[in-house]
C-alpha cells in the first residue's frame, strides 16, 4: 500500500487553516505549524465576496459561512465633514448575480470555523508554539527547522505565514514589504453601547480627501465593525463620536503594506499561499478571499495528481495570474479612492466596485486546474 504524502503547512491564519482543510479532505497527511502559543480571538471584519463563498463551499464550509456571516444591508456614502449623503447604496445583489451572497464576518469566527473543521478531520494536525526558522527544500522533500532547534521532514511544504513570511524569505531571498502610505484603524464596538442614531443607516462609508471610513454590523448587530483608512483624523461629528466609543482593547492600528508580485512561488518541494505569496493592500477587500481561493485550488491540484511536482505546477499555474491581477487592481484603487474631492471618490468607488465584481464570477471548484 502506498502511503499518502506528508505536507507541512506553515502558518495557522485563514490561508494556512483553509489549505490544511483542503489537503486533509484529499487524504494528505498534514502537519500545521503555527508560531503563536494558542489560537485566539483576533482581528475584526472581513468581506467574504461570492468568489470566497464558492471556495468555502468547496471546502465544506458553505453552511457555516451563512450562519456566522451577515449580508450587508442597504447603506450610504457620506461627506466626511458635513455628513451629507453623497449617494445611496442599494442592498447588495450578489446572491442574484453571482449565485452566492456577499457576507461580512468577524475574522475570529471564520478562523475558529476553519480550525474546528481541521480538528474534526485530524485532531493532531495543528501544532501551536512552533515558530519556523529555516526551510531546506530539496527536489525530493523538505526539512523544516523550528526556533527550538528541532526539525521535521515532509514530502512537501506550503508557506502560509503571512505578509512577513519567513518561508518566502527562505525560498526567494529577503525582500521588504512596501508601505502604501496609508494607515488603517480597525475597531469593534459592542452594539449595545451605540446610540441607534449613529447607526442610521447600518452600513455607511464616509469619504474625504485621502481618507475614508467604512462601518457595518457583524454578528447580527452585536458588534459594530469599522475600518478607517487615512493620514489624519478630522471626520464629521457622528463619525468621531462612534470612534470614541471603541474600547481601547478593541481598537487596532495597522500600517498598510503590500508586496511586489513574484514570478514564481515554488522552489523545489515548497510553495507559498495567501499573504506570503501575494500580500495586497485592503482596498478591494480580497486578502482573505484570495487565500481561500488558493486553498481550494491547492486541494483540487492534490485531487488531480499524486505527483507532488505536478501538483505544485498545477496550483501555481492556476493561481499566479489571478492573484497578480487582483493585486494590481487593489493597488490602482488606492490612487482613485483617495482622491482630494469626495465626489470624485464616489465616482471612483462606483467604477471600482464594477471592476471588483469581475472577480466575483470565479469559481474555485470548477476553474481548470
Ligand atoms: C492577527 C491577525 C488579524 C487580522 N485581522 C484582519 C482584519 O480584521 N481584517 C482583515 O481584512 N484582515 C485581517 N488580517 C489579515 C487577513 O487575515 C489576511 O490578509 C488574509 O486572511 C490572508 O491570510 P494568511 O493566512 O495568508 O495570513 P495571516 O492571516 O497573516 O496568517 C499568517 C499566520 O502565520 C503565522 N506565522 C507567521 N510566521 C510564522 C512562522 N515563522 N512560523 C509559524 N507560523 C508563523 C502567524 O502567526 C499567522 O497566524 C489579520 C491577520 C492577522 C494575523
Amino acid at each position: 500500500m502506498t502511503r499518502s504524502p506528508h505536507v507541512i503547512v506553515v502558518g495557522g491564519g485563514i490561508g494556512g487553516l483553509a489549505a490544511a482543510l483542503g489537503l486533509l479532505r484529499q487524504g494528505q497527511r498534514v502537519t500545521l505549524l503555527e508560531q503563536v502559543a494558542s489560537l485566539g480571538e483576533v482581528g475584526a471584519g472581513l468581506s467574504i465576496t461570492p468568489n470566497a463563498g464558492k471556495a468555502l463551499d468547496f471546502l465544506g464550509l458553505g453552511d457555516v459561512i451563512s450562519r456566522i456571516g451577515s449580508t450587508p444591508p442597504a447603506g450610504q456614502i457620506r461627506h466626511f465633514q458635513t455628513g451629507a449623503t453623497l449617494v445611496n447604496l442599494p442592498q447588495d445583489q450578489s446572491r442574484e448575480k453571482y449565485g452566492k451572497p456577499l457576507y461580512h464576518v468577524h475574522r475570529a469566527d471564520l478562523h475558529a470555523a476553519l480550525a474546528d473543521a481541521v480538528a474534526a478531520l485530524d485532531s493532531r494536525c495543528l501544532h501551536t508554539g512552533c515558530e519556523v526558522r529555516h526551510i531546506d527544500s530539496r527536489p525530493d522533500g523538505v526539512r523544516v527547522t523550528l526556533a527550538d532547534g528541532s526539525s521535521i521532514d515532509a514530502d512537501w511544504l506550503v508557506g502560509a505565514d503571512g505578509i512577513h513570511s519567513r518561508v518566502r524569505a527562505e525560498l526567494m531571498g529577503a525582500d521588504r514589504p512596501n508601505f502604501t502610505g496609508y494607515v488603517a484603524w480597525r475597531g469593534l464596538i459592542p452594539g449595545e453601547i451605540v446610540d441607534p442614531a449613529l447607526l442610521d443607516p447600518p452600513l455607511c462609508m464616509t469619504v474625504g480627501p485621502r481618507r475614508m471610513l467604512m462601518r457595518y454590523p457583524l454578528r447580527r448587530g452585536a458588534v459594530v465593525n469599522f475600518v478607517a483608512i487615512a493620514r489624519r483624523s478630522d471626520f464629521e461629528t457622528h463619525t468621531l463620536r462612534l470612534l470614541a466609543l471603541t474600547p481601547v482593547d478593541r481598537l487596532f492600528k495597522w500600517g498598510l503594506f503590500d508586496r511586489d508580485p513574484l514570478p514564481s512561488w515554488t522552489r523545489g518541494r515548497a510553495t507559498l499561499l495567501g499573504d506570503a505569496a501575494h500580500a495586497m493592500p485592503p482596498f478591494t477587500g480580497q486578502g482573505a478571499v484570495m487565500a481561500l481561493e488558493d486553498a481550494a485550488i491547492l486541494g483540487r491540484a492534490a485531487a488531480a495528481t499524486t505527483d507532488i511536482d505536478e501538483l505544485l505546477r498545477r496550483y501555481e499555474a492556476a493561481r499566479l495570474p489571478r492573484v497578480t491581477a487582483a493585486l494590481a487592481m487593489s493597488r490602482a484603487r488606492a490612487e482613485l479612492y483617495f482622491a482630494d474631492d469626495p465626489m470624485q471618490q464616489v465616482r471612483a468607488l462606483g467604477a471600482g466596485m464594477a471592476e471588483l465584481r469581475t472577480l466575483y464570477d470565479y469559481d474555485a471548484a470548477t476553474v481548470p486546474v
